[in-house]
């Protein structure tokens, strides 16, 4: 077992308690499953209230509490006759646009028993990885939060194309805990957690209540996601971990189907913990580590490897492959020789110039492109390794 895995420890041993009591901002991700009947893909009033009721709370001790909510396409659905199979993605967005007005309206109604306004915010990908909407979004959830009001977010995915989708709320929700640099992440879900294999199939499998580092240890423990309403499963909670923990948040998994399941985690129930071990970063850097669309990639030899792991920037010489189409300041991918994703970063060079410089000592710059570009091809301030 690794050393970033406790799984025999209790939750009293890492008491686990104050990771939310003590977050000065929550985002809380609700899956599809605890907000809906599976069957009549009604919304669970009674619960959506005591949902309400633990958000209240969290804002009478003083902390923003921020909502990712699914459920518009299993709520839509219904609305529209289209179940007993799957759904094209046209067939998912018509759904989406007709349930997500009934989602928005019963958050709504339960949160206006507490006097809580809430405001709706729909996002694309490109929301998140393009960084002046990044910031756009960012203040927008700010000026909401410090007005008081609750913001519901969902993606928006009635104009969300194939390619360019989330697709799942786990990463979404992680990707927003990031961008408002939220303390802990709760992703309420229909399992308590991570295990050691998947417990529906091996009863014995052991409930990991601690993670440091969602290694391939970790993700070996993940199975494929699972067939029905909601697109996450173990596998995309284990990649919004990796950009939470990226981002310096604390993310649970939690079984959130009992009533008041941010209180019943307070009160020590049983959940799995990722914890980070990093200072977090400035919110460049965690804009940067967090990017899930990069353009292209540049893949660098060992030892641009191990000048990058001691926090240098990544220079021409060190560069063996550019592939992909980018401009100068795009997203790429930083990889080493055998294929392993080092981390992200920002190329101060767009992919024709890069190609041109790879391999070539940095006073050769000028002779190679004609202007005297950057140093660095990836800065150190433009670069953010995977933890
Ligand atoms: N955005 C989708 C919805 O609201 C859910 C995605 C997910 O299941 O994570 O229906």
């Amino acid at each position: 077992m690794s050393e970033h895995i406790h799984s025999d420890q209790t939750l009293s041993d890492i008491n686990a308690a104050p990771f939310i009591s003590t977050a000065k901002r929550v985002v809380v991700k609700i899956g599809s499953a605890l907000l809906t009947e599976g069957d009549t893909g009604a919304i669970r009033r009674d619960w959506l209230n005591s949902v309400a009721d633990d958000i209240a709370a969290c804002r009478a001790r003083g902390q923003d509490v921020v909502v990712v909510s699914s459920g518009a396409i299993a709520v839509g659905r219904k609305r529209l006759g289209l179940t007993g199979r799957s759904l094209r993605l046209e067939e998912k967005q018509a759904a989406a646009a007709t349930g997500q007005i009934q989602l928005a309206h019963a958050f709504e109604e339960a949160l206006a028993r507490h006097d809580v306004t809430v405001a709706q915010i729909l996002l694309t990908l490109d929301d998140t990885e393009e960084r002046r909407r990044h910031l756009n979004a960012r203040s927008t959830i700010n000026q909401l939060l410090s007005l008081k009001v609750t913001p519901l977010i969902n993606e928006n995915d009635t104009i969300a194309t194939q390619e360019i989708r989330f697709g799942d709320n786990d990463r979404l929700a992680a990707r927003v805990a990031v961008m408002v640099s939220a303390d802990a992440l709760v992703l309420l879900s229909d399992i308590d957690g991570l295990y050691e294999s998947d417990p529906r199939t091996n009863p014995d499998a052991r409930h990991i209540p601690e993670v440091r580092k969602v290694d391939a240890n970790v993700e070996a423990m993940a199975g494929a996601a699972p067939v029905g309403y909601s697109s996450g499963g173990m596998v995309t909670k284990l990649q919004g971990a990796k950009i939470a923990l990226a981002g310096g948040c604390r993310m649970a998994i939690a079984n959130g189907h009992a009533h008041h399941p941010l209180q019943r985690l307070i009160n020590g129930e049983r959940c799995t913990w990722f914890l980070p071990t990093s200072e977090p970063r400035t919110a460049r850097k965690r804009w940067i580590g967090g990017i899930l669309n990069p353009v292209g990639s540049i893949v660098i030899d060992s030892g641009a490897e191990a000048a990058l792991s001691k926090g240098r920037s990544l220079l021409p010489a060190g560069v063996t492959v550019v592939s992909g189409s980018f401009e100068r300041g795009d997203p790429v991918t930083i990889q080493a020789a055998d294929g392993r994703v080092l981390g992200r970063g920002l190329s101060a060079y767009g992919s024709a110039d890069a190609e041109r410089i790879a391999g070539h000592k940095t006073g050769e710059i000028y002779q190679l492109l004609g202007y005297r570009g950057r140093d660095e091809i990836v800065h150190r301030d433009d670069l953010v390794l995977d933890q």
